[in-house]
């Protein structure tokens, strides 16, 4: 149930993403950062991060396509747009075929830039098959080498990757936070905001993980936030360099979160809260286990932000993809096949799963009911405590003005073409007539954007002045959508 209070920071939280969008913030301060203290790599050398060429403010005239690529429990992204390719990430080995491989099929020429966030094998194992596959021109890296030597097996895929890069005659480089100089590329912007060297590693290599390389893709005005393995640590400090108390803080905000650490529960609530993503993709295997990920603490976490969630931990192809067209509007593409959250519990390792519906978030199993509903319910209303005013007058202004909520609901369908689900409106009538107090009492719909809509088309309603000048109190159910089948 959401409260006033809530509704009034949904409001002020649109304000803030569109005020962003106006002055096109790209948010960082470029600062040089310094190379890891462990041992350089013999094939890397350090980028500077500040020297590239700002390009006009131009809009772009391509599609940009982001693909989550399903390597069960670990990381693949690929970003394409015409002939240019970025790869963050391979996943670990053993996700070729039908998988890795398969996406990097559309890779037209060669593949731009390999960008590896920290040397964990489900992010860099398959980098040597990634550089047999395909020509690459830059490797880039964080610059760790510390993780790796904590066992055999990782060294073997640690030494498989350094000769590639040899084989393949680049020279890796080290990000430096501030833009990727010379991405070849007009309309992107890649914003390096963390890199290695930042955190001293545990004995079985773990805190590596909070020196992955965190990256902000600026397109078409959206910004796609990429936080590869961060745990609480490194997003605490995130947001205390970049934030202050502002959330969202304009520096981290983002359309998209790569949800860091395959939906963790060691994350940074503060760091949740100053990306405030409206869409967020974990990527993590089928039915963990092993690690039991994702997470509750962290999928409810960003939705109650309001982020629709995607993860490609779906049974069979989980891959999940965005195409940014150059008006900035995105078009998602994710699985049938629903998120399975597992839950921690205390002496346990965890338990569970529950499933949820890709996007919208509601229990899977909830879904066939739902869609046997009509478009719109007959309303019941519910007078309270306070002052008359006719039960019929309350609806006779509900039905003349029933199209404002309609549309709230109807503009979301573009972008979602399965909502469905009832939202109960709750008012407060004043002795003028006039809408004191709104807020939505309930919801099945779970649509920040529609229902923030739909308090800011209430408020603007006019009902007849209760007799005697009381208070009234109405809560009015409506029910939105019969889903086609996707
Ligand atoms: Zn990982």
């Amino acid at each position: 149930m959401l409260s006033s209070n809530m509704g009034v920071a949904v409001i002020n939280r649109n304000a803030i993403l569109s005020l962003a969008l106006l002055v096109g913030c790209s948010g960082t301060t470029p600062q040089l950062g310094k190379p890891g203290p462990g041992p350089a790599l013999p094939a890397e050398a350090a980028v500077a991060g500040d020297s590239a060429e700002k390009t006009d403010a131009k809009l772009p005239t391509k599609d940009l396509k982001i693909t989550f690529v399903d390597v069960g429990e670990g990381d693949a992204i690929l970003i394409q747009v015409g002939d240019f390719d970025a790869l963050i990430d391979t996943g670990n080995q053993g996700k070729w075929d039908g998988q890795l491989g398969r996406v990097l099929e559309s890779v037209s020429g060669p593949l731009e830039i390999l960008l590896l966030t920290h040397p964990h094998a489900d992010h860099y194992a398959q980098a040597d098959e990634v550089m047999k596959a395909l020509e690459v021109e830059r490797v880039i890296t964080n610059g760790e080498t510390r993780g790796p030597p904590r066992d055999e097996k990782q060294k073997a895929f640690f030494q498989d990757y350094l000769d590639a890069v040899v084989a393949e005659g680049v020279t890796a480089e080290i990000a430096v936070i501030g833009p990727l100089p010379s991405l070849g590329i007009a309309d992107i912007e890649i914003d390096v905001l963390a890199t290695g060297g930042q955190y001293t590693d545990g004995p079985d290599g773990s805190d590596i993980n909070n020196d992955s390389l965190v990256l902000m893709l600026t397109y078409a005005g959206k910004k796609v936030l990429f936080a590869a393995d961060i745990e609480d640590v490194a997003g605490a400090q995130l947001v205390a360099k970049h934030c202050g108390d502002t959330k969202p803080c304009p520096a981290l905000n983002a359309d998209v979160l790569k949800v860091p650490h395959h939906g963790s529960k060691h994350f940074d609530q503060g760091f949740f809260e100053a990306v405030s993503p409206r869409f967020a993709v974990i990527s993590g295997g089928f039915h963990n286990e092993q690690h039991c990920l994702p997470r509750q603490e962290s999928y409810q976490a960003l939705k109650l932000l309001g982020a629709k969630v995607f993860s490609t931990s779906a049974e069979d192809n989980g891959d999940v993809s965005v195409v940014i067209s150059p008006d900035g509007n995105m078009n998602w593409d994710f699985p049938d096949n629903p998120v399975f959250v597992w839950e921690s519990q205390k002496g346990r390792k965890c338990v569970g799963p529950t499933v949820y519906e890709q996007g919208s978030g509601r229990p899977a199993e909830a879904a066939e009911t739902l869609k046997q509903r009509p478009t719109i319910e007959n309303p019941e209303v519910r007078i309270g405590e306070g002052g008359p005013l006719p039960k019929e007058e309350i609806s006779r202004v509900f039905n003349n003005n029933m199209n404002q909520l309609r549309y709230c609901y109807e503009i979301q369908l573009s972008t979602w073409p399965d909502l469905h689900g009832e939202v109960v409106l709750w008012l407060q009538i004043g002795p003028d007539g006039l809408v004191k107090e709104q807020r939505i009492a309930k919801t099945t719909l779970d649509n920040q954007r529609a229902q923030t809509c739909m308090l800011d088309v209430l408020r603007t309603w006019r009902f007849p002045k209760p007799l005697g000048g009381g208070v009234v109190e109405v809560t009015y159910p409506v029910t939105f959508g019969v889903p086609t089948k996707r």
